[in-house]
């Protein structure tokens, strides 16, 4: 006999645990099924290299969720269950080839300073750009945490806004149209085409041009937001939340087959061939491309079946992970400077390569754009005593011409020119200083992670044909499958990909609503 749970979970991402501690709280025994051996997916932290050295699997930066009413209103109250922030001082910090560099700062005025040694105009368009976007953010903000079909769109809400109409057009531009537009000096340009690049889309793509605003705001407004031990620190806390509030993880557990009966999902079943039985609803995060083969194809239906099919994967990473006995250190007038976050874009000519050579399955390795991770700069609990751990993320594609495969060749040289052309700029980072690395090349990525189908790190591209109500197909972008009883969540759902816990209120707000109750409900209750 199965076991049986009110809702059953599939997969463990921060999404999936954001909605399950939603629905736990609001009294359903849920079940959650983890394929590793660790919950967390994309928001994990453990000890990759050596004993003591605390890595972040993937993600590091929290800052899109700093704006949600998961925290900013502590709707879920996680700083109970172990969740707290740092806010490091310098933000970012991005040398250039001819010696000279731009660093962020959580003053505005100080960052501004830094514009202004190269283009006194320039800095005026950082602090215009910044102040203007702080003024409609919270539109976007409510359009992000309200599911498709809740309330007004993005569209309607700026329609209603003084400014809206100017924000319709930036919409629609490209990121690097908006930031040729605004920027003069090629340091400038540089630096804002690296930023816009931080969520992995073409910053030439048509409809980009918000993030040529929304990421530099985002960071100026809370830094490079990490949690406090490690970024796993969040669904280690969701985890903790869940076993409070009556509900169940298990790991090890790959959910392998949807039950079905009479047109309904009632549970699944898992490679091990253990049953378990969801009386009101089964919750999924299997990438959608996975999750089409686990039932028959009529339950889901040829609409569906086709807006998978036309799913495309987004710009993939690769990574290396070092434990080294120094952060890279950055000369600067004086000195030099430590930042959690720092990075290198040549020129932002370079940063408009990044898509096509995805496109196009080309390894470049040529002045590559780099995000270079240092937490312990901010966060020493993270490594043993005057250690560190770096994290440097580049951009290669997952299709190589001869196959993804490929990758198991050449990730290590890869590596190694990555390292390369980083110690161009923190020339301390020597071989004696690096004690061990870990490469992961886009295969990799999607080894560890199903959800990171063709390595793609936000489920998929996130562009005008996957974003909005066409995300995850048009049709089905309110969390509501084709089957009667399944509801999908995560990255490959609206809002889409990176540490913002939208796609995990956004459905724990529909299935809660389809339960005959609300998410406000649930948050007014206490504990
Ligand atoms: C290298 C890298 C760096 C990143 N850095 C950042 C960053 O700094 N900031 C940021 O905001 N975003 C970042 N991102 C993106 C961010 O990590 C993801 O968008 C986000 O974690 C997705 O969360 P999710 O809850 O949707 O799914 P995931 O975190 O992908 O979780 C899905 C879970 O489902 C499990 N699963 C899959 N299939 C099955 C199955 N059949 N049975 C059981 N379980 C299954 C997986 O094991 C996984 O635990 C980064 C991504 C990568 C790859």
């Amino acid at each position: 006999m199965p076991e049986q749970f009110d809702i059953v979970v599939l997969g463990a991402g921060h999404n999936s645990l954001i909605a399950a501690a939603y629905l736990a709280k609001a009294g359903y025994r849920c079940l959650v099924l983890e394929s590793r051996a660790l919950v967390g997916g994309g928001v994990k932290t453990t000890e990759l290299t050596l004993r003591g050295f605390k890595h972040d699997i993937c993600s590091s930066a929290h800052v899109l969720i700093q704006d949600s009413p998961i925290l900013r209103d502590d709707e879920l109250g996680l700083g109970e269950y172990g969740l707290e922030y740092i806010f490091p001082d310098p933000v970012v910090h991005l040398p250039f080839p001819d010696g000279s560099y731009i660093t962020q700062w959580r003053d505005m005025d100080r960052t501004c300073e830094d514009f202004a040694r190269f283009s006194r105009k320039d800095a005026a368009a950082y602090r215009r750009m910044m102040t203007d976007y702080e003024a409609v953010k919270p539109l976007f903000a409510a359009a992000s945490y309200t599911p498709i079909g809740f309330g007004k769109s993005l569209n309607e809400r700026l329609a209603e806004h003084p400014k809206g109409r100017i924000w319709q057009r930036r919409l629609a531009m490209s990121a690097w149209e908006i930031i040729r537009d605004n920027f003069e000096d090629e340091h400038c340009r540089a630096f804002m085409v690296w930023m816009a690049y931080q969520t992995v889309e073409p910053p030439e793509a048509a409809t980009t041009g918000r993030l040529a605003y929304s990421i530099c705001a985002g960071r100026q407004r809370w830094s490079w937001t990490t949690p406090k031990g490690g970024s796993g620190t969040l669904t280690q806390a969701l985890a903790r939340l869940i076993e409070a509030h009556g509900g169940t993880i298990l790991t090890n557990k790959t959910v392998a087959r949807l039950t079905v009966e009479n047109g309904k999902c009632t549970g699944v079943e898992s490679t091990d061939g253990s049953a378990y039985t969801a009386r009101m609803a089964v919750l999924s995060t299997i990438h959608i491309k996975h999750l089409v083969d686990m039932a028959p194809v009529e339950a889901f239906g040829e609409d569906f079946l086709s807006g998978v099919r036309t799913w495309r994967a987004g710009i993939t990473l690769f990574l290396t992970h070092y434990a080294t006995t120094e952060p890279p250190k950055f000369p600067v007038a004086g000195g030099t400077i430590s930042s959690v976050a720092a990075g290198t874009m040549a020129t932002a000519e370079r940063g408009l390569r990044v898509g096509y050579d995805f496109r196009m399955g080309n390894v470049n390795v040529e002045d590559p754009p780099l995000l270079v991770v240092s937490s312990t700069v901010a966060d020493p609990s993270r490594a043993p005593a005057g250690m560190h751990t770096i994290k440097v993320i580049g951009n290669q594609p997952y299709e190589l011409k001869e196959g993804p495969e490929h990758w198991d060749k050449i990730k290590n040289e890869v590596s190694d020119a990555n390292l390369k052309y980083l110690r161009k700029f923190a020339p301390n980072l020597t071989d004696d200083k690096i004690l061990a690395r870990i490469v992961e090349s886009p295969l990799d990525l999607e080894r560890m992670n199903a959800h990171n189908w063709h390595g793609t790190c936000h489920g998929g591209a996130q562009d005008l044909a996957q974003s909005g109500g066409l995300r995850p197909v048009p049709g089905w972008a309110g969390h509501r499958m084709p089957i009667a009883g399944l509801y999908q969540t995560g990255a490959t759902t609206y809002p889409g990909g990176s540490v913002s816990g939208g796609p995990g209120r956004n459905a724990a707000a529909v299935m809660l609503k389809d339960f005959g109750s609300s998410l406000e409900a649930v948050v007014k209750r206490k504990a």
